[in-house]
């Protein structure tokens, strides 16, 4: 957890670590573990910092973005690949998605009309929300009504709206999945059910993305497994493509706030951080307590007494001014004093980039990228 290196930061320490060499281990060990004829794209949606898209530009076969600015974040990493999704597409989205070779997955007719209009026919997927398929995880997006892709009874339809370049189906069902055989039966239906409409709507089948949604267990500290993936048949001549963003990142990140004030009203202890829900807000986001480790800062400089609790279960809160700013209820400490940092590990995804940064305007924490020397 690179306690040294936390210790070394200028205090109050704040900062969120990010580890590429880790990236570039995580997304060799799920390309080892996909089937072959897979292809690996990285969710920049899960950490869009630069440093990481580069690292996952280079490691990966490409980058998945759902926006314009994730475009611009992705063509400057020099992605080999780029697939562009999301359910609110602009015209100027959709032109600068074109321009930049990537691979649209439409969403709905009306994007597919628009993305015609544009008239420069670019190779789609057409999301499918198909009636079950679906899968059990933290955000369930297909066989149940959702903004995402065309419902399956009017893909008849899609085939009818001309200059348009139908190349397979786009199936992200599911968030934070955290059974691999599950996911794997998933994905063998996901081909069948492909190969038999795209037979039926007449679709020459090129691509089959199965999404991403591998799933890492905050509480447990276990992942999914994905050894059963590689026993997916890949049919020949078909790219199946896997967008996944929480697996392959949230190892590679740490988040680590210093202790500024301890203490305990109602029978309760609070530990306050210099940080908060606007810098992690997952585990508020999602009502569960985030796990920490406590490291140890020995000096104290002041002359009044350092605050301390031993033995005792505390909250680790933030510095904003709502109750709501909870990272972590009732866990256990040995010993915890006013200085000490608290690490939050498994915060590479969707730690920074889904936080309201700007309540209350603190400053932000430092972003520091762990040196080869610190593993
Ligand atoms: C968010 C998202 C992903 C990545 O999901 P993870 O759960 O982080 O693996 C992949 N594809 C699409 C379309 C998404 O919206």
């Amino acid at each position: 957890m690179h306690a040294d290196l936390l210790r070394s930061l200028p205090k109050p320490v704040c900062a969120y670590l990010y580890d590429t060499a880790a990236l570039r281990e995580r997304a060799a060990s799920v390309r080892a573990a996909l089937p072959t004829g897979a292809s690996l794209m990285y969710a920049v949606k899960a950490n869009g910092h630069p440093s990481v898209v580069q690292t996952m530009a280079a490691a990966c076969d490409g980058l998945e973005v759902a926006s314009g600015g994730e475009l611009a974040l992705a063509v400057d990493a020099g992605a080999k690949r780029i697939v562009f999704g999301g359910p609110g597409k602009t015209d100027a989205e959709l032109a600068a998605a074109a321009a930049a070779g990537a691979l649209i997955n439409v969403e709905s007719l009306h994007e597919l009309r628009r993305l015609a209009a544009l008239g420069t026919a670019p190779p789609v997927c057409l999301r499918v929300n198909r009636p079950g398929g679906g899968l059990h995880g933290s955000h369930t997006m297909t066989g149940t009504p959702t903004p995402f892709g065309i419902d399956e009874t009017q893909l008849g339809e899609a085939m009818t709206v001309p200059g348009v370049h139908i190349i397979g189906f786009h199936l992200h069902a599911v968030s934070n999945n955290l059974d691999g055989a599950a996911h794997a039966a998933f994905v063998t239906d996901a081909l069948t059910w492909s190969q038999r409409a795209a037979g039926e709507l007449g679709i020459d089948l090129r691509v089959v993305n199965a999404g991403g949604g591998f799933g890492v267990d905050y509480l447990s500290g276990a992942s999914m497994d994905l050894t059963p993936l590689s026993a997916v048949t890949v049919p020949p001549g078909l790219d199946l493509i896997f967008e996944p963003g929480r697996y392959l990142a949230a190892d590679a990140g740490w988040y680590a706030a210093e202790v500024l004030d301890l203490k305990t009203t109602h029978g309760r202890t609070f530990a306050v951080l210099r940080g908060g829900t606007h810098h992690f807000r997952l585990p508020a986001a999602w009502g569960y307590s985030h796990p920490f480790t406590v490291v140890p800062v020995d000096e104290w400089p002041h002359p009044y007494p350092r605050p301390s609790v031993r033995d005792t279960a505390v909250d680790a809160v933030g510095e904003l001014c709502t109750p709501r700013d909870v990272l972590t209820r009732g866990r256990h400490v040995d010993t915890l004093r006013a200085g000490d940092i608290l690490v939050f590990a498994r915060t590479g995804a969707y730690g920074w980039d889904i936080s309201h940064h700007e309540f209350l305007r603190h400053d932000p924490p430092r972003f520091v990228l762990v040196p080869d020397a610190e593993r």
